[in-house]
């Protein structure tokens, strides 16, 4: 077992985010480390291994298989839910979650549940709302769900792979209830003060700005997906302009398997009361 820093504070609200206790697999005693405790995503307690170089996609947990970035997906959804690490799973009946995944950990955590709604983009020539091989295929720049129809949202590193993320953040404002929220990550950087954006839509096709970079893509796994946008300061005044009220988690829970530098998840909650326009 690794000699792990005391736990620290969990949400940072300052800018750049301070780096939580280093966790590089150089500083590990042997790659073979592993840690051991509650995982959030099924609630069991769990070893947590094969950590690699790419912390946030690695550290895997021995009962559901989670990596690390699930994990912390998981722990908002829980603290933020007033659910404990140990345990299913198990939202306030009549929580309507929409998952924008329909694979991995978090989805066979939730599958289970009354009003769990998921779905995958399959690509431009499907309508949202459509159903592909049997699953629901969304374009969150375009959603097929009622206006305030939904209580949380979860998207995990997906509005970096759209050419219009804002629009995606306009859309699942619209089809939030109020007070309701949506947890997400996407490769962020705090330093920035606006978005890097890679690519963008110029009279009809996609210009690149710089090399071109793509992620890895569960329904195209030989493929992979670009990205169009790294997200900056920006971020935040954007949201704030769409009516989110935004907030930022740093995490550091070693006890739930979630380590590295900046473990960042956000939080965009519809405010219960519409300010007047
Ligand atoms: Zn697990």
């Amino acid at each position: 077992m690794l000699a792990l820093p005391p736990r620290r504070a969990q949400t940072r609200s300052v800018f750049p985010f301070a780096p939580q206790p280093d966790f590089e697999p150089s500083g590990l005693a042997s790659i073979e480390d592993r840690l051991h405790g509650a995982c959030p995503v099924c609630g069991v307690d769990s070893d947590f291994d094969r950590f690699t170089s790419n912390l946030r996609e690695s550290g895997f947990c021995s009962s559901c298989g989670s990596f690390n970035r699930q994990r912390q997906m998981a722990h908002v959804l829980r603290t933020s839910s007033g659910l404990l690490a140990h345990g299913k799973l198990a939202l306030a009946n009549g929580t309507v979650v929409y998952n924008t995944e329909t694979t991995g950990a978090m989805h066979q955590a939730l599958c289970g549940s009354d009003n769990y709604l998921c779905s995958e983009y399959f690509g431009d020539q499907f309508e949202s709302g459509q159903l592909v091989d049997g699953r629901r295929h969304e374009d969150l720049q375009q959603l097929s769900f009622a206006d305030s129809s939904i209580d949380i949202v979860l998207s995990s590193d997906v509005l970096e792979h759209m050419p219009e993320p804002y629009k995606a953040h306009s859309e699942i404002f619209r089809v939030l209830r109020r007070g309701g929220r949506h947890i997400f990550t996407v490769p962020f950087n705090s330093h920035l003060p606006l978005d890097d954006v890679r690519a963008e839509i110029v009279d009809g096709s996609i210009r690149y700005r710089g090399e071109k970079l793509y992620h890895g893509d569960p329904v195209r796994p030989e493929e992979g997906i670009l990205v169009w946008t790294i997200f900056g300061l920006e971020m935040f005044v954007r949201l704030a302009r769409i009516g989110f009220e935004l907030k930022a988690w740093n995490l550091y829970e070693p006890g739930e398997g979630i380590v590295g530098s900046h473990s960042l998840v956000f939080e965009a909650r519809k405010p219960e009361i519409q300010p007047d326009t």
